[in-house]
């Protein structure tokens, strides 16, 4: 069972709601930190593990800095993410640049920062020879094909867009021997929100055997291996979370089986999740705005789909807890929506909650990754605040709000007067 208590109090959370209007996306740093302590403490065999935390889970430089101050570094995947990581001091192999179908500029970018760059594609090694030239280290991302089942985020691998076939990495480490690059990396990221642990485990023995067959077909040793992310969070409370000692004992014992017994040399041990860091840990906070009745009970809030789209787009559970009404009988089923213009703008599809009435705070969970940085403005929807509950019990705000004024940033009205209609 998943915990799905909040780590605040009724007249706490009243009391930031009266400081920051609702909606508003808040943090627990609490909880982060711990959580990233635990991370690294099931790798902490391998001295060299590291976890690169995916930035697009939860773009913003004040949580990518506590992470960094954790040991973490930052997994980019386009310009603004690399610029955001420069930003907060995260230059160099702290950065993983993990992309597809890449623009030169990104790669002209990540270099520059001296990322480590992952590649996609065996033709982006003449393409970022032409663009940046190559780098002293490289790695390349493996997609697995029909050895890996996938699942319902990230899809079958053999469909997936990313990386190399297996045959494929031989000849791009060929190649990249031969161009005089010393330093290498193997990637795969073949899960997402994935919660059984022994799919890590497997993971880590098929990248283990191909990293130990490289080696010695083509006379490389390798710097690092990089698992990926794809650790899932228990969304509804009867799931579970991973057991990350259990991950890290169990990819222990393949490291030393696979690679160790086998004479390859030590090697570091990368991952770069992103959902588990934040995700569990940030909570949309929302207040009532009107209760109606047809066909079925509709509860509307003041936050909507622009704030987390995560039920619309994949249908997601995200858990509700009315910290008024904790100990209230959940006997009101109804549909828990927003104010945009489409019917899926809903939090949750014939929910059993408490009662509730206009004016009630309702907190959502699991809202910490793909939530505020999933927002958009469609329909004129501005996103929302971020707050950060520090361990103290204070708040700081992290994100201000959007006003109309962002929505209109991009837009010109002194052109339009000569414009001919
Ligand atoms: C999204 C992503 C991650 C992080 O995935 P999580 O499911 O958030 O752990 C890691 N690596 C790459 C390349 C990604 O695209």
């Amino acid at each position: 069972m998943a915990d799905k208590r909040v780590p605040f109090t009724l007249e706490h959370v009243e009391k930031i709601a009266a400081a920051y209007p609702t909606p508003f996306h808040l943090y627990d740093e609490r909880g982060i930190r711990a959580n990233a302590r635990r991370l690294k403490a099931a790798f902490a065999w391998n001295p060299g593990f590291r976890e690169y935390f995916a930035v697009k889970a939860c773009p913003n430089p004040f949580l990518m800095k506590l992470l960094k101050a954790e040991g973490f570094g930052m997994d980019c995947s386009s310009l603004p993410e690399l610029l955001l990581s420069e930003r907060i001091g995260v230059t160099g192999e702290s950065i993983m640049f993990t992309s597809n179908d890449t623009p030169a500029d990104e790669f002209v970018k990540a270099k520059a920062l001296g990322a480590v760059i992952n590649l996609d594609d065996l033709s982006h090694i003449p393409f970022l020879e032409a663009s940046a030239g190559l780098p002293e280290l490289v790695c390349f991302r493996y997609n697995p094909g029909p050895l890996k089942g996938g699942n319902a985020i990230i899809g079958n691998p053999e469909q997936a867009k990313y990386g190399f076939t297996r045959e494929q990495l031989f000849e791009g480490y060929r190649q990249l021997k031969a161009k005089g690059v010393r330093r290498f990396g193997l990637h795969t990221m073949v899960a997402s929100n994935e919660l059984n642990p022994q799919y890590f485990i497997d993971t880590a023995e098929i990248l283990f055997d191909l990293a130990a067959d490289i080696s010695q077909a083509v006379g490389i040793a390798f710097d690092f291996i990089n698992i990926g992310g794809g650790i899932g969070i228990p969304y509804r409370p009867e799931q579970e979370p991973v057991d990350l000692e259990r991950v890290g004992e169990g990819v222990r014992q393949a490291y030393a089986s696979r690679l160790i017994a086998k004479g390859h040399p030590d090697l570091k041990l990368y991952m770069e999740c992103g959902r588990m860091v934040t995700g569990p840990y940030g909570y949309l906070v929302t207040r009532v705005r009107h209760v109606k009745k047809t066909y079925k009970t509709f509860v509307g809030l003041d936050a909507c789909m622009a704030n987390l789209m995560r039920p619309a787009l994949y249908g997601a559970y995200h858990h509700i807890t009315v910290p008024a009404k904790v100990d209230l009988p959940c006997d009101t089923v109804c549909d828990v929506t927003g104010s945009l213009c489409e019917n899926n703008d809903k939090f949750a599809i014939d929910r059993a909650l408490p009662a509730l009435t206009p004016g009630d705070l309702v907190v959502i969970h699991d809202a910490g990754a793909h939530g505020h940085a999933m927002g958009f403005q469609y329909n004129g929807k501005l996103r929302s605040a971020e707050l950060l509950l520090r361990e103290d019990g204070s708040v700081v705000q992290i994100r201000r709000a959007e006003t109309p004024g962002d929505y209109f940033a991009t837009l010109d009205f002194g052109a339009l007067a000569p414009f001919p209609v």
